[in-house]
Formats: C-alpha cells, structure tokens, sequence
C-alpha cells in the first residue's frame, strides 16, 4: 500500500517554497508517492514521483498526470485536454467548485479521469462536498490531495491504495483507494500570497 498525494507545488510555483530534494526524503520517509504539479510549468523531474502541471486554461485550471513535457498554459480547456491526451497523459480535476479562488473551473463539461473530491486547501467544506456529489453523479473516480506549497501540507490528504504498474492499474486502484482529508490551516495561503509577492520583487 502507498499514499498517493497528486497535488503538490514546489518553489518552482510562484507561491510554493517546497525544495525537490527535501520533498523527495519526506516522501520516503513517510511512505509517500507524490505528483508534482507546478503551476505552468514542469520542471523538476524526480525518481518515484509522477509528473504532472497544474495548467491554467482560458477556463480555469486542469492538472495532466504522468506528463512527459510541459503544457503551455492559457489555451482553451479542449486544446489543453488534446495536449494531455497527445501524451497518453491523464487528466485531474483539481478543487473544481472553489469559487473562493478565481483560478478555479469555469465549466465540468468534459471528460476528466480523476475528480479532487477533498482539497487540504479549500476553505469552505460545502466545495469540497459539492465535489464529491458531482464525482458520485458523474461515475468519476475521485481523490483527495494536499495541494501542498509547503513541505508540512505534503500527505495532509492523500489516497491510500495498492501500487500499481501501468496508468490502467493505477486509475483500477484508485477507484478503490480510501481517501484520507484532511484540512491544512488556512494561515498556509496568506503564506503563499506573501511568497508570490517577495518571488516577484
Ligand atoms: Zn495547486
């Protein structure tokens, strides 16, 4: 059995401070199979670990998992979901009804694989939940993730399940994962607005 967080920023992000290295001792320590997925970017590339970006669409945002290059953000949801599937790559929808960030899905109209039911970092529950109820309406498999930025969120949530060998094993395992929530302190990010701020001076 592993732990399976797949929302995870580093310093890469302009508002996460997460060294690569560190994240990946933590992750072994604690049993830890992270997804990395740096806004607009992916750039670090780490042994035991799943590559992914958290891209931002003329919609809002869409994470693509098991990535091999970056996308290009600010495209429309449907040629960023091409340029997903173009790398045989899966695609996540992270807190998709937090209307508390402006970053967040104008629309759910399209084929996801995966469904951020329980984000550490959303505020207010009743997102998370209507989330959830969507997932259960649409037969979609769901998760729960930190959406960490710092090394303390890493595994706040995550998915426990059987390890898996191919994508088709680990979407099967998921579906039957049990999914651990649990909430980050809200103090997290004004910490990540303060480092995004001194990032850019
Ligand atoms: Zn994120």
């Amino acid at each position: 059995m592993i732990k399976v967080d797949l929302h995870i920023h580093t310093k890469y992000s302009p508002d996460a401070n997460i060294d690569p290295l560190m994240l990946a001792k933590y992750c072994q320590k604690y049993n830890i199979l992270p997804a990395i997925t740096d806004h607009n970017r992916l750039k670090v590339k780490m042994r035991n670990a799943i590559m992914g970006e958290e891209i931002m669409t003329k919609e809002g945002e869409i994470i693509g998992l098991f990535l091999n290059e970056g996308i290009r953000p600010h495209l429309s949801i449907e040629e960023t979901l091409d340029r997903i599937r173009e790398q045989d790559a899966l695609v996540l929808a992270p807190h998709p009804f937090d209307i508390m960030r402006h970053s967040t899905l104008k629309r759910h109209d399209f084929k996801m694989d995966i469904i951020e039911v329980f984000n550490s970092r959303v505020i207010f529950q009743k997102f998370n939940r209507r989330a959830n109820e969507f997932a259960n309406r649409n037969n979609i498999i769901k998760t729960a993730s930190s959406d960490a930025h710092f090394l303390s969120e890493v595994g706040s949530s995550y998915a426990y399940m059987d390890e898996f060998h191919s994508k088709k094993e680990f979407l099967q395992n998921l579906s039957r994962a049990r999914l651990v929530m649990r909430k980050t302190p809200n103090l997290n990010k004004v910490r990540s607005m303060i480092i995004k701020w001194k990032k850019r001076a």
